[in-house]
């Protein structure tokens, strides 16, 4: 088996889900009292969000990357990002080190893509709905139309994330909202829609519409599962 590095803590909330949902899965494919072997930098969010909001991602950058480095130190074999957001500076990361970066955005594509869904809506902080490095990403390379939600719409998304999910908190005030611009973006037109925030799938998930979800977190949880036990990388 592998070594799975993650890079995480942003939010901790949602690297928690990371945790479970990888040893779940080599749980499943190994059985008995298999777990997974992770290796795990968990960063302090505050210092990172604070950088994101006043638009210093080279700042970012670097301590992802020197992140990074330490846990290629400590015997990781492929590195999972587990935040879409933070994906931004993920060239400068792979670049920091030589295991390979497994990146969010191809395994949610690659999924998309065996599924058939050729139009779908982001949902995500308004770094990863607005910016070019995760929408243009899933556009160009994989060939799939991204929508994102109206700029009041990314707002309501964007602070959700920030003041409720990466705390902790859960509420069903805002799971409605989520579920109404969910709503919105299948009238438009998607065929489903990308829960492209790690942290979404704590409000949102299935069993709340009928609109298809693609939750990255477990997606790309269940890719770091493949990898480390896939026969040509064990
Ligand atoms: N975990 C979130 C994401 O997937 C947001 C937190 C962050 O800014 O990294 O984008």
């Amino acid at each position: 088996m592998k070594t799975i590095g993650l890079l995480g803590g942003m939010s901790w909330e949602s690297t928690a889900s990371y945790y479970k949902e990888i040893n779940e899965g080599i749980k499943t494919v190994l059985g008995g009292l298999h777990s997974a072997k992770i290796c795990l930098y968990s960063v302090d969010f505050d210092e990172i969000e604070k950088l994101q909001h006043k638009g210093c991602w080279d700042k970012t950058a670097k301590i992802l990357s020197n992140a990074a480095k330490a846990v290629e130190a400590g015997g990781a074999d492929f590195l999972l990002i587990c935040t879409n957001t933070m994906h931004k500076v993920a060239e400068e990361v792979q670049s920091s080190i030589s295991i390979p970066l497994v990146h969010i955005a191809d395994a949610t594509a690659e999924k998309l893509i065996t599924d058939n869904i050729k139009r779908v809506g982001l949902l995500g902080t308004k770094f990863t709905m607005e910016q070019g490095f995760y929408r243009n990403r899933i556009s160009e390379k994989h060939g799939i139309e991204v929508i994102v939600p109206d700029e009041q719409d990314r707002d309501i998304v964007h602070d959700i994330i920030y003041n409720e999910l990466c705390l902790g908190k859960i509420n069903d005030s805002s799971r409605s909202e989520y579920i109404k611009i969910v709503d919105k973006l299948f009238s438009q037109g998607a065929e489903a829609v990308i829960l492209g925030c790690t942290e979404i799938a704590l409000l949102i998930q299935q069993q709340h519409t009928k609109v298809p979800l693609y939750d990255t977190t477990t997606i790309h949880a269940a890719q770091a599962v493949k990898l480390a036990t896939c026969k040509s990388a064990s």
